[in-house]
């Protein structure tokens, strides 16, 4: 179906026109007329199937028709979606869109709220404390959009979302994600009016042109084999995901210590980092972006080759959209995921959720043989380079607690105590614990003195005065 035939005004088919789009996308084609009929919608689509343009063309034509100036809202889980979104929004032709997010300041955001946006794209966080300071009225909007509409609804977000959704007159709401289950749904079915369902091939959860692979590797094999192979490959760009951000900087050092240009990228980086590491990697800056999932959600970036996954992701939905960076647009793309001893859990989790095998690459002998001669340069793992967030602050604390307990007990003492020198490992044996007999008089109750037996009472005021008396 082409676009010419869905009725849209003519600056909405025109942009699209130069935008090169001609042939709407299977979601496209299912979702936009009812969306222009005004029904909520239940829409999931794989990754990189062009759901944002799904969401935004019904917007856009529903604001060119309204004069009331209304606008609508889009919700989403990560600043760097939320400033696409915008961007997307933008390119599509509409003007005064307010992206709001956390990490920069309030007042720039606030200005852009006052002027009566067409379209706010925000996530839940900051739009909530925009929202208590009664910074901005969201009686405008009208229409509310949950992209990533599964992990907007679990549980580190739902209630923010739930909280905002409740100050909305909303008369249109749609969910649009590639992983969408019937829980989040669910979650708020008390906004929704009878909504219209699209799955657009449901059967299969990933992409089809997403050539899997799945490695099996030791531990401490994994960093020097994926710095090899990506070296042998030399086929980039690359997205490398970790389920930590701690050895992000490593695994990025150790790529740049081997001749391949990588960067990371995490929560722990400022805003101002994570737009530039981004915005560097869009334009071709550096050939690997090691990420957390911060970049597993909706992010888009041009014709990436293989994606791998540095370990098996917790979440399966998150495996799903990790290796959906890659194929997008009608593009083909590779993902790579390496499974050590510690991932045998999620790898039986992930492969059940998807209903599929992922298919077994055997390790390259001449790069196992290899892996003593890449430099892995020693980074300060753990220490206060990372600024700690309010919500990582108790791992923070346990983290030197434990870490001393284990280095005192493998550290001999340079000066033995005076009591009794170091005692060698082989004599260490559980110390006698002396038992301590508590001499306690034995008296029997009725020679017991009286004042163990019974509280010393005040003197009455009589006694007080006979004393008196018989001393005078
Ligand atoms: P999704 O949200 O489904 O993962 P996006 O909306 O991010 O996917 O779209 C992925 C890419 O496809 C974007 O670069 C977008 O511009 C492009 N795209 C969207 N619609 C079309 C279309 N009809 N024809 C060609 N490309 C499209
Ligand atoms: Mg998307």
């Amino acid at each position: 179906m082409l676009f010419e035939d869905i009725p849209l005004r003519e600056e909405i088919h025109n942009q699209l026109k130069s935008l090169g789009f001609q042939e709407a996308t299977p979601i496209q084609r299912e979702s936009i007329p009812p969306a222009l009929a005004g029904k909520d919608l239940i829409a999931c689509a794989k990754t990189g199937s062009g759901k944002t343009l799904a969401f935004l063309i019904p917007i856009y034509e529903k604001f060119l028709k309204s004069n009331e100036g209304i606008s609508a809202l889009v919700l989403a889980p990560t600043r760097e979606l939320v400033i696409q979104i915008k961007d997307e929004a933008l390119r599509l032709g509409m003007e005064n869109v307010a992206a709001i997010y956390g990490g920069e300041g309030y007042e720039k955001q606030k200005l852009a709220l006052k002027q009566n946006p067409a379209l706010i794209v925000a996530t839940p966080g900051r739009l909530l404390d925009f929202l208590r300071s009664q910074t901005i009225s969201v009686q405008r909007i009208k229409t509310v959009v949950l992209d990533e509409a599964d992990r907007m609804l679990d549980m580190g977000f739902l209630d923010d979302v739930k909280t905002i959704l409740r100050q909305i007159p909303i008369e249109q709401i749609s969910l649009f994600s590639a992983t969408l289950n019937y829980e989040a749904m669910y979650s708020v079915w008390e906004f929704m009016k009878d909504p219209v369902e699209i799955f657009v091939n449901p059967e299969q959860i990933t992409h089809e042109k997403i050539q899997q692979s799945l490695i099996h590797l030791a531990r401490e094999e994994k960093l020097p084999y994926i710095t090899l192979y990506l070296k042998e490959e030399n086929q980039f760009p690359v997205i490398l995901f970790s389920n930590t951000k701690h050895i992000i900087p490593q695994i990025a050092a150790t790529l740049r210590a081997n001749g391949i240009a990588a960067e990371g990228l995490s929560s722990v980086l400022s805003q101002a980092k994570r737009k530039k590491v981004l915005e560097g990697f869009k334009q071709g800056k550096f050939q690997v972006l090691v990420a957390t999932d911060v970049a597993s959600r909706g992010i888009h970036i041009d014709d990436v080759k293989l994606v791998v996954n540095f370990d098996i992701p917790q979440d399966p939905e998150n495996y799903v959209h990790r290796i959906g960076r890659t194929a997008r647009a009608g593009k083909e793309g590779r993902s790579l995921s390496i499974c050590s001893e510690a991932d045998y859990m999620e790898l039986e989790k992930l492969e059940s959720y998807l209903k599929y095998k992922i298919p077994v690459e055997q390790p390259r002998d001449e790069l196992l043989a290899k892996l003593n001669e890449v430099t892995i340069p020693k980074t300060r793992l753990n220490q206060k380079t990372h600024r700690t967030r309010h919500t990582d602050r108790h791992k923070h604390k346990m983290k030197p607690y434990k870490q001393k307990a284990r280095v005192k007990a493998s550290i001999p003492r340079k000066h033995p105590r005076k009591r009794g020198a170091v005692r060698k490992k082989e004599n260490r044996t559980t110390p006698q614990v002396k038992k301590q007999v508590l001499q306690v008089p034995a008296y029997p109750a009725a020679t017991m003195p009286r004042t163990v037996l019974t509280k010393a009472k005040k003197p009455s005021f009589f006694t007080r005065l006979k004393k008196l008396f018989r001393k005078s």
